[in-house]
């Protein structure tokens, strides 16, 4: 059975880690964490010195096996334009996915929300569980800088044991994670698979490197106190409390190592994928997956939370994805390499 070590050789160290952090909570001696953005172990595996079957990290590793399947727009059964009839001010585009989740945990369907909040002062993410409706307001917004791994919190509500019906919201990586856990027949992965009930990803291009992008920012007289708002069109979009936006460039070298080369743009593996493309400002774009993805659309829809109308077209989504497939595999076979 494969462990971390094999982990390391063919992601780790390669460079191509997307920073989703399954490993580290599946892991039972929580010995894989994340050391300024990087993975990295305690050096305690309990398969590796004492040969306990386990191999939970390598199962479900998003850029294993298989990585090369995840591209396009992908499987889905419904496609939408749709906004939160609710006020929500932080909302990123129509507050779509915020609405669905706020019916769910209002109507009781779901018991948590393992979502990503960002410190207002420093912009630091950080990956925690909501289980309040009205709390849940406050985590609405895209947070474009990767800080610290997006799951963590799901551990932490597991272990809990308060929660048996989880939803997550994450970017393509994470779904595809969540995705992989939830088909694996490895043992060890069963507390997890037994509580997610809902996975919701967010259409991603990339994802910024915190460091660098405070450099960024730093260089350009902006302090992330300041800023109000975040956007990404062609340029990085900042508006500030004070009123003003100012558009940067998108340099190359802010994105974070290992999103060059994912080449899932839509989130294939999410029972509901939300993006902006594809739908006017103010509206998110909503792809329903599943029917668990319908169910929770459907029942948003009828207690009045979200109005939604069928997309005229998916025309640009998949030119977005095959965009992003066709520069990342590039990269990919850059830095991996088959020989061909
Ligand atoms: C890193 C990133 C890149 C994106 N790139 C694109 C793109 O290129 N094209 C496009 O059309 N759309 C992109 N999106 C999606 C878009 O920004 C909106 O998230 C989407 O349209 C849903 O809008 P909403 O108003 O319905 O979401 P909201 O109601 O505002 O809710 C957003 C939800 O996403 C969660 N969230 C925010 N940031 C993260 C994160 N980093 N990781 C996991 N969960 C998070 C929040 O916790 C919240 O639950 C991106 C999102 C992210 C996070």
């Amino acid at each position: 059975m494969r462990n971390y070590k094999e982990l390391k050789e063919e992601v780790w160290d390669k460079g191509i880690c997307s920073g989703c952090s399954i490993c580290t909570i599946v892991c039972p001696m929580k010995t894989i964490f994340f050391d300024h953005g990087s993975p990295t172990t305690y050096n305690y595996c309990k398969s590796e010195k004492d040969n306990v079957p386990c191999g939970g990290c390598y199962s479900c590793c998003p850029r294993i096996e298989t990585f090369l399947e995840k591209h396009g727009i992908g499987s889905f059964i419904g496609a939408f334009a749709a906004k939160a009839s609710m006020d929500i001010s932080k909302k990123q585009s129509g507050g779509a996915v915020t609405a669905i989740l706020f019916n769910a945990l209002k109507r009781n369907l779901i018991d948590s929300v393992v979502m990503v909040g960002q410190d207002h002062t420093t912009m630091k993410t950080y990956s925690i569980a909501v289980k309040d409706a009205d709390q849940l307001l406050c985590y609405a917004g895209s947070k474009y800088i990767w800080y610290t791994p997006s799951l963590t919190a799901l551990r932490d509500i597991i272990e809990e044991g308060t929660s048996k019906r989880i939803a997550i919201v994450g970017t393509p990586c994470v779904c595809q994670a969540v995705r992989k856990m939830l088909k694996s027949d490895n043992p060890v992965l069963n507390k997890f698979k037994e509580s997610v009930l809902l996975l919701i990803g967010v259409f991603c291009t990339e994802i910024f490197d915190y460091d660098r992008s405070m450099r960024y920012l730093s260089e350009n007289d902006i302090i992330p106190s300041e800023i109000k708002r975040v956007d990404i069109k062609k340029d990085l979009i900042i508006e500030k409390y004070d009123g003003s936006i100012i558009e940067l460039p998108i340099t190359k070298d802010l994105k974070k190592t290992g999103c060059e080369v994912c080449m899932d743009f839509s989130a294939v593996d999410a029972d509901i994928s939300a993006g902006s493309i594809g739908s006017e400002e103010g509206y998110t774009t909503i792809l329903t997956r599943t029917p668990m993805g319908e169910f929770f659309l459907n029942s948003a829809k009828e207690n009045g939370c979200i109005e939604a109308d069928a997309l005229v077209s998916t025309d640009i989504i998949e030119k977005f994805a095959s965009q992003k497939y066709k520069r990342n595999y590039k990269r990919y076979k850059e830095i991996i390499g088959d020989g061909t």
